[in-house]
């Protein structure tokens, strides 16, 4: 079975990117057969991040469905536009209604609404592509790209998976670059994987999207391991940080220091540990890469050792418009 490792963080801009590719790097170097996967479909950069600029297979991906006026058979009733909560129907100049297909979410509402059988059909659209290259490092990149307007990032990003498990050999390594946030695109990625990376930085906001990330991890059963980007700008909270992970049996896999050279290697569209290999930054990213190398070896004791000693699975607060006083 191949080993799923899903870097995320709860919060964008953290250097998830940048720990990601030092991840697949490092256990490439080392041997391993490594599939990459940018698991963000609306914002993908690992390519960037990996100098990728052109692909070796691109899919169309579709599964989307919006609704669309048959005009031959429309009354004009106006019923459609008056239930859409998404308000995607229009009247134009001429009386015709119309249903924007970047607004419209598929929700069907309408095609109950309208009086007329058939007089709205929902037609699948493609709403983006699955895209894959081979590296200048030797690993495959697996990644999406949204079209403008489309729902179902989530979906998308659990075909990459199912693409890239489809790629993968037994003792394969599939590294996940998932998306900010916790949103449904995370809790694809996450999904089914073994063992996640919490990347975060020691601000208040950064240390409260990771603990949100974590409750995710939780839920899944999954072990986390954390990694401090730019510890020394905030020492307390860096402390705070590591309290937290001590607390919940997560392991502080590094801490990389603030380094002016890590946009640069952006810039350069360069993994840093490649622009810049001497730099602080570079040679504690090499310790987290090389560290996650140990646990790939034997990743089902390091799982034993580090699983949630509970299942706690996240309840979502549910809001009923009847309990809402006004
Ligand atoms: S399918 Fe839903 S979102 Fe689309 S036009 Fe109909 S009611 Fe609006
Ligand atoms: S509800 Fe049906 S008949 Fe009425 S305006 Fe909309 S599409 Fe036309």
């Amino acid at each position: 079975m191949p080993l799923e490792i899903a870097v995320a963080s709860g919060k964008g801009g953290v250097g998830k990117s940048t720990v990601s590719s030092t991840i697949a790097i490092a256990l490439s170097r080392a041997g391993r057969d490594v599939i990459a996967v940018d698991a963000d479909a609306d914002a993908p950069n690992l390519h960037l991040v990996l100098g990728v600029d052109r692909w070796d297979r691109e899919i169309p991906h579709s599964g989307a469905r919006v609704a669309r006026v048959v005009d031959d058979l429309c009354t004009g009733c106006g019923a459609c536009a008056q239930v859409c909560p998404y308000d995607a129907v229009r009247v134009l100049g001429d009386g015709r209604y119309w249903i924007s297909p970047v607004l419209c979410e598929g929700c069907a509402t309408c095609g109950l609404a309208c009086p007329v059988k058939g007089a709205i059909v929902r037609e699948e659209v493609t709403e983006g592509r699955i895209r894959v290259a081979r590296t200048r490092y030797g690993f495959q990149l697996v990644s999406a790209a949204l079209d403008p307007g489309r729902p179902n990032t989530g979906k998308l990003v659990t075909e990459e998976k199912d693409l890239a498990r489809r790629m993968a050999g037994e003792d394969s390594v599939i590294v996940l670059d998932s998306a900010a946030g916790i949103g449904c695109q995370v809790v694809s990625s996450l999904a089914g994987s073994h063992i996640a990376v919490l990347v975060t930085e020691p601000t208040p906001a950064g240390f409260a999207n990771m603990r949100r990330a974590h409750t995710l991890t939780k839920h899944f059963m999954m072990p986390a391991a954390v990694v401090i980007n730019k510890f020394d700008l905030n020492p307390g909270v860096t402390s705070e940080i590591e309290s937290y992970a001590r607390e919940n049996g997560m392991e502080v896999l590094g801490r990389i220091p603030y380094d002016d050279s890590v946009p640069r290697s952006m810039v350069m569209m360069m993994p840093h540990i490649e622009a810049f290999p001497d730099s602080e930054a570079a040679k504690a990213l090499m310790g987290i890469g090389n560290r996650v190398v140990e646990i790939a070896r034997d990743w089902k004791g390091w799982w034993f050792e580090h699983r949630p000693r509970k299942i706690e699975p996240y309840k979502p607060v549910i809001i009923s418009p009847r309990r809402v006083k006004r």
